[in-house]
């Protein structure tokens, strides 16, 4: 089902998530709801907390033919085990964040540690755009959102943006509140 996606403003944006347990029979629900929202935006990944549960859970599909890059998977429980230099600028946007990009400085290469969908145990270092994506849906768990580590010039360019997501003044394809 495509649950609609929470939008900057939203104080449960800024909540921080709590780790999933393996007894909550809502999971593969929740998952499944994910999938189905985030396949309905075109975005690249989704963290449980945009849809307003704040579990620490994220999934990614990112699909960029046009530079043959795939990276799909379900991230349940994730820990960033180390962040590595250099320090590399990406632009990046945000589902809770229609219609803006900004440029934000992100770790290169990241080690990761995670639960799958099977509850197995994975541990993985991830470089480019892959740690990029990452760091972004890690932060959402965090309750923290791109938009709070982009330089004074960036916060200027988005300000009048920001607002009028806030005062939800905005037109978006896919469900939203
Ligand atoms: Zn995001």
């Amino acid at each position: 089902m495509i649950r609609p996606i929470l939008l900057y403003g939203d104080s449960i944006l800024r909540m921080k998530s709590e780790e999933a347990i393996k007894i909550n029979k809502d999971l593969p629900h929740l998952i499944r709801d994910m999938k189905d929202t985030l396949e309905n935006t075109h975005g690249v990944g989704l963290s449980a907390i945009q849809i307003g549960i704040p579990i620490r859970i994220f999934i990614i599909n990112a699909n960029l033919d046009n530079i043959d890059f795939h990276f799909s998977g379900i991230f349940i429980n994730p820990k960033i085990l180390k962040e590595e230099g250099p320090i590399v600028k990406n632009t990046e946007g945000c589902l809770s964040i229609p219609q803006l990009n900004a440029m934000v400085d992100r770790f290169s290469k990241i080690k990761l540690y995670w639960l799958d969908e099977n509850w197995e145990e994975n541990k993985e270092e991830f470089t480019g755009m892959k740690s990029i994506i990452i760091q972004h849906e890690f932060d959402h768990l965090e309750g923290i959102l791109y938009v709070d580590k982009v330089n004074q010039m960036w916060k200027s360019i988005l300000e009048d943006g920001l607002d009028k997501i806030s005062k939800r003044e905005i037109e978006i394809l896919y469900p939203w509140k």
